[in-house]
């Protein structure tokens, strides 16, 4: 899909900040720091628009982004950083699980996961969650290009493997830094429009 308009719509708490209407949604899950804000950006082709590194932890908000006038994405807050308190990571658990498992415009989730590490148990956990809501994901493998070409397919069975990947979901090798993968993501995600 060639992205002509993409722009914020709004960040949400709760479900009656959600966006109106009936446009089909696409969430993007991930550790903190693992390259979700610049898997946005490169998706979107927009370089700023979703915040690269912004402080871990701290967006406690779903960031809807209308895009194209016919998707939103709807960015999830990072997991796994250290120094979040009980509560707020309580507070995190409450506004995903609420979303994830009421939201009927929500057609799959793209968790996000370094391509050069093996899932982490907070992965393998969000993964689990969502296979037990059956809701369909995409897992995005980003930071190819850090690791040679070599190690790739490696590296892919490692994390099919660990996360015990459902046959109907896809895995696809990603980059933000050279944009492979990405014409696979849009045609996946087209695909569950
Ligand atoms: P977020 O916290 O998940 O939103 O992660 P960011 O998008 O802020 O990325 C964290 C760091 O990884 C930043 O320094 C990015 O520039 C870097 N990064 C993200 N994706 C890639 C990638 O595909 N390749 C490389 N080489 N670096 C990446």
């Amino acid at each position: 899909m060639k992205v002509v308009s993409s722009d914020i719509v709004i960040s949400a708490v709760k479900p009656e900040q959600y966006p109106e209407g009936d446009l089909p949604e696409f969430a993007l899950a991930g550790r903190s720091n693992v390259g979700k804000s610049s898997f946005i950006n490169k998706m979107l082709n927009r370089r700023g628009l979703a915040r690269i590194s912004s402080k871990p932890g701290k967006t406690q908000t779903l960031n809807f982004y209308l895009i194209n006038e016919i998707l939103h994405f709807v960015d999830v807050p990072g997991y796994g950083y250290a120094k979040v308190s009980k509560k707020e990571r309580e507070a995190w658990g409450k506004m995903i699980e609420t979303y994830f498992t009421t939201r009927e415009h929500l057609k799959a989730v793209l968790l996000i996961v370094d391509v050069r590490h093996p899932p982490t148990k907070d992965d393998v956990l969000m993964y689990d969650f969502l296979k037990h809501y059956e809701i369909p994901c995409i897992v995005i493998a980003t930071k190819a290009d850090k690791i040679s070409k070599s190690k790739w397919q490696k590296h892919l069975k490692i994390t099919q493997e660990e996360l015990d990947l459902d046959p109907n979901d896809t895995i696809i090798l990603f980059s933000s830094e050279t944009g492979l993968g990405k014409d696979k993501a849009w045609a996946t995600i087209e695909s569950y429009m």
